[in-house]
């Protein structure tokens, strides 16, 4: 059998001949379809500002794979120089990397023009029918920088390699993340802080913002053209609808509220939920100040600075639907054109509406299938709202542990134990054990209806109940010793978090309850 390895350019060479020259190359290609091709009115073409003595600090090799790229490539020269943008202004003029333009709403407020204010997009790789756009987070400023200075700090962009990749883990759409530059370069923060370059991947970086931005701006070419563009690009089957703009807003509610059940299914806050920052496509977009609940507080506010707790965690579903209702305003000037023109606002926005009634339903059907598969039900019935709600209410009087209630709810036998002492593992998350008794013979008397034995409920509960997730204080952790050079750590969570459903009874400790000077961690927005 003849052996064909998948990148053949790059797999046999030894490490000190790989080139970043065929990464390069397939970057720059022009491709019809692309984002860079709308044009000007979208983006400005620049280089990256030089950052000096790049290292790297992180490298996803599966992320490599996924993009095709021989995973030795980290180690080969110049890798560090090429993903911080260093290499860029060698470039050719009409291949430069990019900035786009978009707008916003931030904190409730239309915040007028954005835009990658120091994100630099280096084009599309393609590998095995997929196409992933590759950009530079942190790579210095653009005509879009407003008062910042183009870079982002080492702390923020190591939570956010860690934190895009975990969540991909559990299943949750997300950019990735491919490698982590950092430099001894500083820049000021709340306190002199090193700067990186992330590398995010993703089939697109559009966010709601670009519409708005195209629609208060009043250019509605623009603005359609780049709707052609989502539907050509990622949702082809709106092309064949009755009104495709609509079939487009349609299908953004819907990804979108399914993004957000998965959210609330992990306890995951993603704490800056800005029109700028939701994204065309469902994902997880914008890691900043995001945080996983450990102990269970429908009101937890992961972003120190909202003071609000406008992005709490009970909010995240209401404020998604907020979004997209300005996305659905941003729409309007493509709506209902196949109207008499006198009727044509009232429908189109009687459209709108009725599409955006669509994320109700879809969210909470999408929120009950998960929190039934993580209660390990096969069947559905009409209490199991209230048993979930009741959970979740003694979860929240107990501040029991959100991953650890989950996981070790999969201990739980159908029949009540001979010792009490077997449903140990959950009752001890919890301050008030009579309740939490009350609860699992509630839950037990549900299992009674269900004909799956223990072992096979507990091995299917185990595939939706992470052990393992991003704990803050995980983060920290791999922060801290990166600030001290050491960048082991970050390999080793990525390494963990990369099987967070599998036991990894030597990583143990990843899953346990947060230390005690884990309570004193705020993550403020500045990053
Ligand atoms: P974010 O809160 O990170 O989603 O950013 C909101 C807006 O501020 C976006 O337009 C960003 O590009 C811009 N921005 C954030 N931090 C910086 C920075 N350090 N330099 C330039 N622009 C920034
Ligand atoms: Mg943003």
């Amino acid at each position: 059998m003849p052996h064909t390895p998948s990148s053949p350019d790059l797999a046999r060479s030894p490490v000190s001949e790989l080139t970043l020259e065929p990464v390069r190359a397939a970057l720059t290609q022009p491709r019809a379809d692309a984002f860079a091709q709308l044009g000007p009115a979208f983006l400005t073409r620049l280089p990256a500002t030089p950052l000096p003595a790049p290292y790297v600090a992180g490298f996803s090799t599966e992320v490599a794979a996924l993009l095709g790229l021989d995973p030795a490539l980290a180690q080969a020269p110049g890798f560090a120089e090429f993903f911080c943008g260093n290499t860029t202004r060698e470039w050719p003029a009409s291949a430069l990397p990019y900035a786009s333009v978009y707008s916003g709403h931030q904190f409730g407020v239309w915040a007028g023009q954005l835009g990658d204010g120091r994100a630099l997009s280096l084009g599309e790789l393609a590998h095995d029918g997929q196409r992933h756009e590759l950009q530079l987070k942190g790579a210095g400023r653009t005509p879009y920088s407003r008062m910042g200075d183009g870079r982002a700090v080492l702390r923020s962009s190591i939570r956010e390699f860690l934190g895009s990749e975990a969540l991909h883990h559990l299943g949750i759409p997300t950019t990735r993340a491919l490698c982590l530059i950092g430099s001894d370069q500083t820049v000021w923060r709340e306190t002199q802080e090193s700067t990186a370059v992330l590398t995010r991947v993703a089939p697109s970086f559009v966010r709601f913002g670009h519409f708005e931005h195209f629609a208060a701006n009043d250019l509605p070419h623009a603005l359609r053209s780049l709707a052609d563009h989502a539907i050509a690009r990622f949702y082809p089957h709106c092309a064949a609808a009755d009104d495709p703009y609509l079939a487009l807003l349609e299908a953004i509610v819907q990804v979108t509220a399914v993004l957000l059940a998965q959210w609330q299914s992990v306890g995951f806050c993603h704490g800056v939920m800005n029109t700028d920052n939701l994204s065309l496509l469902g994902l997880t977009l914008d890691y900043g100040p995001f945080g996983l609940m450990d102990g269970f507080d429908a009101g937890f506010i992961c972003n120190h600075s909202d003071t609000q707790g406008r992005y709490a965690y009970r909010m995240q579903p209401q404020v998604a639907y907020w979004n997209l209702f300005r996305l659905a305003q941003a729409f309007l000037p493509l709506l209902g054109m196949s109207y008499p023109a006198v009727q044509r606002r009232e429908r189109a926005v009687a459209d709108a509406q009725a599409v955006l009634e669509g994320f109700r339903v879809r969210f909470t059907d999408a929120l009950a299938a998960r929190m039934q598969a993580k209660l390990g039900l096969e069947t559905t019935q009409p209490g199991d709202a209230a048993l979930v709600e009741r959970l979740l209410d003694i979860m929240q009087a107990s501040h029991a542990d959100f991953t650890l209630t989950f996981r070790h709810l999969s201990r739980i036998t159908r029949a009540a134990p001979v010792e009490a002492s077997a449903d140990a593992p959950v009752r001890d998350l919890f301050v008030d054990r009579a309740a939490c008794d009350a609860w699992l013979g509630a839950y037990r008397a549900r299992l009674a209806s269900e004909t799956r034995d223990d072992a096979a409920r507990a091995q299917a509960m185990n595939q939706v109940n992470p052990r393992y997730v991003l704990r803050n204080h995980l983060a920290q952790t791999a922060i801290s010793r990166a600030q001290e050079k050491d960048f082991s750590e970050i390999e080793r969570l990525a390494a963990v978090l990369r099987r967070p459903f599998d036991e990894q009874p030597e990583h143990a400790a990843y899953a346990a309850l947060p230390p005690v000077w884990a309570a004193t961690l705020s993550v403020s927005c500045s990053s």
